[in-house]
């Protein structure tokens, strides 16, 4: 076994959807750009297996929130420069600010709502570098640090303007830590990696904006997109509904409709959904029961975990929050029954 956790390079558009906006440009440029960050996107991804550990890293002592922004100043040089530090004042630039309050709000939905100094329940610091390379389609999480793209103004627009993107990428962070081992990013185990991003990047976004499970919209990278591509990435409601997101959604709801060999941010609506379902049965906000129970269940796992085990540790961890045969634990098992794991 390796000495460091897996870690892997996550993005949050997958290359597919890029290949696919390729695909449907009318201008040749464009096309080709898109086809250039696809490549790029597969190969950072490839790059996942020597990721170096996180010894950039600086521990701050329990319950202190630290957060770090850099600007690549449209270079792919790591981290850049430091722009705003823990407490310094707001910068003039927008993509620095909400990279520092998204990086903020995840710290304290960990603290306040389950208890974890930061993503590894250490406080370590959280480095977020903005404005890599130029117009660039993407966001992702290196192993180490959050790095968001600007977006072509076109496609994309910057991707710090979605709450629930900056604590997505987060979370592959808290989930490299909390999974013993961390979870490797293919097959089932990549989709449940891309799944547990989209289930604390929308909490954390629910909980910011106070709204209960009922009001929620479930939407993943609302705001990130331009109006011609459609509304936002994915819909944990109603995966594949290319009405609520865009017209390549192939995400499915339910294992009848599982992709073999697909994409981890294809089926991950898969289990996207199971933990929507649990939500509305248990009522309230997610945050309440459904979000203890799911972070729970992050240590029952292994690093090749399938759906099936992601349903055994959150019936487990259900169990140990609220007893064996409690309504939350028969919520769970109803949830993964309904996306059809069980
Ligand atoms: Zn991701």
């Amino acid at each position: 076994m390796s000495p460091h956790p897996y870690r892997c390079t996550c993005f949050i558009i997958s290359s597919k959807m890029l290949r696919v906006l390729a695909d449907e440009a009318t201008d040749e440029h464009e096309r080709c750009v898109l086809l250039d960050q696809a490549e790029l996107s597969a190969h950072l991804r490839g790059q996942r297996s020597v990721a170096q550990p996180t010894t950039a890293f600086g521990i701050t002592t329990t319950g202190e929130k630290r957060r770090t922004v850099y600007d690549a100043k449209n270079k792919a040089t790591l981290p850049g420069k430091l722009v705003r530090g823990e407490g310094a004042k707001p910068s003039a630039d927008v993509a620095v600010n909400q990279a520092y309050d998204g990086a903020g709000a995840t710290y304290d939905f960990l603290f306040e709502v389950l208890k974890r100094n930061s993503i590894d329940d250490k406080g370590v610091r959280l480095d977020s570098t903005v404005h890599y390379q130029k117009k660039f389609n993407n966001a992702f999480w290196n192993g180490q640090q959050m790095v968001y793209g600007d977006g072509d103004g076109k496609l994309f627009l910057g991707f710090t303007g979605a709450i629930d993107v900056i604590a997505h990428e987060l979370t592959h962070g808290l989930t490299q830590n909390a999974v013993p081992g961390g979870l490797v990013y293919d097959d089932q185990s990549g989709a449940l990696n891309e799944s547990i991003s989209d289930v604390f990047g929308s909490m954390v976004k629910q909980w910011k904006l106070k709204q209960s499970s009922a009001q929620a919209d479930w939407l993943i990278g609302a705001g990130i997109m331009g109006p011609t591509v459609g509304k936002a990435l994915r819909s944990m409601a109603d995966p594949g509904n290319k009405e609520l997101t865009w017209s390549g959604d192939d995400q499915p709801k339910t294992m009848a409709g599982y992709i073999e060999d697909g994409d981890v941010h294809t089926n991950s609506g898969i289990p996207n959904h199971a933990f929507y379902v649990a939500c509305m049965a248990l009522k309230g906000n997610s945050w309440d029961k459904a979000g203890p129970i799911w972070y729970k269940s992050l240590a029952l796992l292994t690093s090749n975990a399938t759906f099936a085990d992601m349903a055994k540790a959150t019936m487990q961890s259900a169990e140990l929050l609220y007893g064996a045969g409690s309504t939350e634990q028969q919520a769970v098992r109803d949830a993964w029954t309904k996306v059809g794991v069980i």
